[in-house]
C-alpha cells in the first residue's frame, strides 16, 4: 500500500499503526476525547477527529507530523481550543494533535526579561509561575489559551495597545514543519 493508492481511511490506519509503538496510550480514539477536540469556542463549527494524539515533546510532534506527511493524513494542532473561528475543527479522516501536556518553563531569565516555554503552557499558568520575579506576560486574549495557540493566531487582547500582541512579545520559536523537520526562528 502506498499513500497515493490507498483510501483516506487506510492512510489514517497506516499512520496510527506507525505511531502506536512510539505514542502508545497517548493515542486516544475514545468518543469523549474526540468530541472535546472536535470544536473550539466557535458556535457552529465541529467535526470529530478520528484520533487524538497527545504530544509531550518537540520530538513527539515531529514524529506525528512526519508520519502524517508521509501518508497524506490531515493533522490539526490543538492547544486549549479557545479560538473562535473554527481553527481547531479537523477535516475528514484527520488527527488532532494535542499540545496541552507540554507545559514546562524551560528557561526563566529574569534579568533579560525573557523566558523559554513549551507550547502547551497557558498564559495564566505562566503568569503564576513567574509572579515571584516581578515580571508578567502581558498578552491577554481572555480565554485560558496556550502560548503555542496564541503564537499560531498571533493573539492580542485587552493589554495590546500598551504591551503589543504576540508579534511584539515572542522572540523566537521552535517550529515543526509539516514534513516533521524541526527549525528554530528568531
Ligand atoms: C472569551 C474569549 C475571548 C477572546 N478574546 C480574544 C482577544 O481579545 N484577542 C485574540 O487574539 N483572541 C481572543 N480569543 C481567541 C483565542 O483565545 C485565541 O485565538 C488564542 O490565541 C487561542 O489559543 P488556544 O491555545 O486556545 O489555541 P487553539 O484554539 O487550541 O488553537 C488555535 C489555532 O492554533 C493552532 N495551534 C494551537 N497550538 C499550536 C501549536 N503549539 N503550534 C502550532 N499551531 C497551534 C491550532 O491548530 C489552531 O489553528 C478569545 C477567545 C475567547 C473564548
Amino acid at each position: 500500500m502506498t499513500a497515493s493508492s490507498a483510501s483516506a481511511p487506510d492512510r489514517l490506519q497506516a499512520v496510527l499503526k506507525a505511531l502506536q509503538p512510539v505514542m502508545g496510550e497517548r493515542i486516544s480514539t475514545a468518543p469523549s476525547v474526540r468530541e472535546e477536540h472536535s470544536h473550539g469556542e466557535a458556535m457552529n463549527a465541529s467535526n470529530l477527529p478520528e484520533a487524538v494524539v497527545f504530544a509531550e515533546s518537540t520530538q513527539d510532534v515531529a514524529t506525528v507530523l512526519r508520519h502524517c506527511h508521509e501518508w497524506r493524513v490531515p493533522v490539526v494542532a490543538f492547544g486549549a481550543g479557545t479560538s473562535v473561528e473554527g481553527h481547531v475543527v479537523p477535516p475528514e479522516q484527520a488527527i488532532s494533535l494535542d499540545l496541552s501536556r507540554m507545559t514546562a518553563i524551560v528557561e526563566l531569565n529574569a534579568e533579560d526579561l525573557d523566558c523559554r516555554v513549551q507550547a502547551g503552557i497557558t498564559r495564566q499558568t505562566l503568569n503564576v509561575e513567574i509572579r515571584d520575579t516581578g515580571l508578567f506576560f502581558p498578552v491577554d486574549p481572555g480565554g485560558e489559551a496556550t502560548i503555542g495557540g496564541m503564537c499560531a493566531t498571533r493573539a492580542s487582547g485587552t493589554a495590546a495597545v500598551r504591551y503589543g500582541t504576540m508579534k511584539e512579545n515572542v522572540l523566537g520559536l521552535t517550529v515543526v514543519l509539516a514534513t516533521g523537520e524541526i527549525i528554530r526562528t528568531g
